[in-house]
């Protein structure tokens, strides 16, 4: 083989190519900087049966970069689970910012719930029980909620995401952010159905309906950052 076609067969790969390599960007770039109490809530977690459920520490990290690259000060979260991702994200916006987060079950937020009011920072969060739909439904009714939020996370279940798409491109500003979690489901999307093992079977297909939609929606631009288990982060555009 010549040079071009050895860098080649080796770079057409994608870049995380094994464990080992997403275990030095975790340790090397990630967990040092990854905030006191952040790391405490994540530990917590750890022994909850459904840790998996939790924004990886990659993810969390590039969604924190975003949150402080256009200034968000409105977000909406969707999917709270104990709260990592939500605690990032209040550890980040300003002290006047505010984020209303929805999860149809309360219960595993009230576990890092003592951790975020241990960082202060509870004022900016408005805990909303209930299936995220009809609150997104519900902000929709009052105008002054329209293009109202800056910035949107995305991370329950999969089911629902265009739906939720189509009520962001309304309450995300055009110039805001709406980031999705999930979207390479495990890399199952690459994966022939006959090869998937059952248990990721009708999320991979959900995901794949959800991901070609979006990669023909005009009204945003895109970019499936293979961070976690993908996240997806749209631009409204207009
Ligand atoms: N972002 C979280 C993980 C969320 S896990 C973190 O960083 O830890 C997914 C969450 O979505 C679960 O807590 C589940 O209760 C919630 N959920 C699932 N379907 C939902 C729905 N239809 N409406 C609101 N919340 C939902
Ligand atoms: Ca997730």
């Amino acid at each position: 083989m010549d040079n071009e076609k050895k860098r080649s067969a080796i770079f057409s790969k994608g870049l995380l190519q094994s464990g080992e390599l997403y275990q030095y960007l975790l340790e090397t770039n990630v967990y040092p900087r990854e905030p006191e109490l952040l790391k405490e809530l994540r530990d917590m977690t750890a022994t909850h049966p459904r840790a998996i459920m939790a924004t990886a520490p990659d993810a969390g990290q590039l969604i924190a970069m975003l949150l402080k690259l256009i200034n968000v000060k409105r977000t909406i979260e969707v999917g709270v689970f104990t709260g990592y991702s939500l605690l990032r994200t209040a550890l980040t916006i300003p002290e006047d910012g505010k984020i209303v987060a929805i999860d149809m079950n309360r219960e595993a937020y009230e576990i890092g719930l003592p951790v975020i009011r241990k960082a202060g920072v509870e004022n900016k969060i408005e805990f909303i029980e209930s299936e995220a739909l009809p609150v997104l439904d519900q902000l929709l009714e009052d105008p002054g909620n329209e293009n109202g939020f800056d910035f949107a996370f995305i991370d329950a279940d999969k089911i629902y995401y265009w739906k939720y798409h189509e009520r962001l491109m309304k309450l995300v500003k055009v110039g805001g952010i709406v980031v999705y979690d999930n979207t390479l489901w495990a890399g199952s999307v690459a994966m022939p159905e006959e090869c998937t093992p059952e248990i990721l079977r009708e999320g991979r297909q959900r995901t794949l309906e959800f991901n070609k939609l979006l990669a023909a929606d005009p009204r945003v631009e895109i970019s499936l950052a293979p961070l976690g288990d993908g996240i997806t982060i749209c631009r409204r555009m207009h």
